[in-house]
């Protein structure tokens, strides 16, 4: 490994200590680069590596609100502006229990990259709260959005910060924040936010965007290897927004989705969940209620408390509800089920240890930052609209998420081969993402 690679992890490592899932991000995406750095050495002499792990700001905050019974709660809230080189910061906001710095910032860092793959103008943020929705009522959660963004409000706008929805932020907590900005604000300014409502300038396929994108990049990798995708079963975790974008695309490319997860366990429906309209329509309502348990009473099939579904035979797996979901034990049952595709969809699924043994052991790997990025893409055209004061049609943006996401593949796979990598997408989609923030960082001079 280059050895001023090899300095900077440390750094991070000694740095970070209390944040181990930012150094895990840092040392999977630092380790992969390490080639591109022994071709530039202007990189150390800019001490650029230190910059890029490094977020240009933090902004740590209070959110105090009001729950039914008139009793005040107070919790942390951040917003994390990474890195700004290709455009204005662009991330989703997370509200849930665990949030703390350490998984903002390793987010930010993530999307950092993930956005400059999509070849679109956007920085890399992230932000959320450790606020946990669950159980709340719509007026509680109306409350808290509000004071989130009473916090928020002066630190974003359209040219400068434009978050989006994550974990437990969907439609409805985007419209509460929007109301709220404006509210504070007085200016229509609808592109501080992506991911609203289609009545006050959301984009069609917005909410399905992530799913959709992870599945036509799945098309991709599949048609490399001489597959159809018509006939494959897939193994998904979580029942969010994610899970039901893929199962919606599934059901249009004819794949049969056989498991979805959520922290209580995981359900195995032999006939498939994306079979049916019925059952991908019902996705929606337990997100609402936060069950998964729901579908397994509902449709009569199996659940399988706290566990997850890895292990199930399948041809395919598509992690898609948290970080960490897949370490090196449950890889190795995936690797013994004989599956041969790995598609990466939430956010760092794998510890770096068991991505490692998965690709040692042949399965196909695609990296988490270029097959989700077709959320953020959309996002991205979202904003396009509302600068346009423009509505594309569904035809539209459809179209040009799925040329995002090939482009993705094709540039991931291509910049592998440049550097001697082989098939590696892994590889070739960090190389990719960080030689362009690289250079857009250089040209714009030390700060
Ligand atoms: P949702 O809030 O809609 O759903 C999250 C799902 O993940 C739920 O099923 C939840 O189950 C499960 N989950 C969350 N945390 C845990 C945990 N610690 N253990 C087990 N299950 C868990 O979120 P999204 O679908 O929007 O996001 C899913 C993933 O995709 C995240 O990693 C997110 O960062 C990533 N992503 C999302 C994008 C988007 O457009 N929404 C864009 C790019 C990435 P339960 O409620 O039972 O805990």
């Amino acid at each position: 490994m280059n050895a001023y690679v090899k300095s900077v992890i440390e750094n991070v490592k000694a740095k970070y200590k209390s944040e181990p899932e930012f150094v895990q991000t840092v040392e999977e995406v630092l380790t992969s680069v390490s080639p591109l750095v022994d071709k530039h050495p202007e990189y150390e002499e800019a001490d650029l590596l230190n910059r890029m792990v490094t977020p240009e700001r933090m902004i740590s905050f209070r959110v105090v609100w009001m729950d039914d019974n008139g009793k005040y709660h107070t919790n942390n809230g951040y917003r994390c502006q990474f890195n700004g080189a290709l455009g204005p910061y662009k991330g989703g906001i997370r509200f849930r229990a665990d949030v703390y710095p350490g998984i903002i910032k390793f987010l930010a860092f993530e999307q950092t990259f993930k956005n400059a793959l999509t070849g679109l103008p956007i920085g890399g943020g992230k932000g959320g709260s450790d606020f946990n929705p669950i159980g709340r009522s719509d007026a509680e959660i109306m409350r808290f959005c509000q004071a989130f963004m009473t916090a928020l409000y002066r630190h974003i706008g359209p040219e400068i910060d434009v978050p989006a929805g994550d974990i437990g932020v969907g439609g409805r907590e985007i419209g509460y924040m929007f109301g709220q900005y404006r509210r504070i604000k007085g200016v229509w300014e609808n592109g501080v936010l992506t991911g609203k409502g289609l009545t006050y300038g959301g984009s069609l396929i917005r909410p399905e965007a992530t799913g959709y994108g992870a599945m036509y990049y799945l098309n991709e990798v599949l048609k490399a290897h001489g597959e159809d995708i018509k006939g494959k079963t897939i193994a998904v975790s979580g029942y969010g927004n994610v899970a039901w974008g893929i199962c919606k695309k599934a059901m249009h490319m004819g794949a049969k989705v056989v498991t979805i997860s959520g922290s209580q366990g995981y359900v195995y429906d032999p006939d498939g969940i994306s079979t049916s309209e019925e059952k991908v329509d019902y996705l929606l309502e337990m997100r609402a209620k936060g069950s998964i348990k729901d579908y397994a009473d509902k449709f009569k099939v199996k659940f399988v408390p706290n566990s997850r579904p890895w292990g199930e035979k399948v041809d395919i797996y598509m992690p898609a509800a948290t970080q960490n979901e897949v370490d090196l034990e449950w890889a190795k049952r995936i690797v013994d089920s004989g599956a041969r595709y790995y598609i990466e969809v939430s956010n760092m699924p794998t510890t770096n240890e068991a991505l490692q043994y998965l690709k040692e052991h042949n399965v196909i790997v695609a990296p988490s930052k270029a097959a989700n990025a077709g959320g953020v893409g959309v996002s991205a055209m979202e904003m396009s609209q509302n600068a346009q004061k423009l509505v594309w049609t569904e035809e539209e943006v459809d179209s040009q998420l799925q040329r995002i996401m090939q482009n993705i593949y094709k540039i991931s796979v291509e910049t592998a081969e440049e550097f001697g990598l082989g098939y590696d997408l892994v590889a070739g989609a960090n190389l990719a993402g960080f030689k362009k923030v690289a250079q857009a960082m250089l040209e714009q001079g030390v700060f």
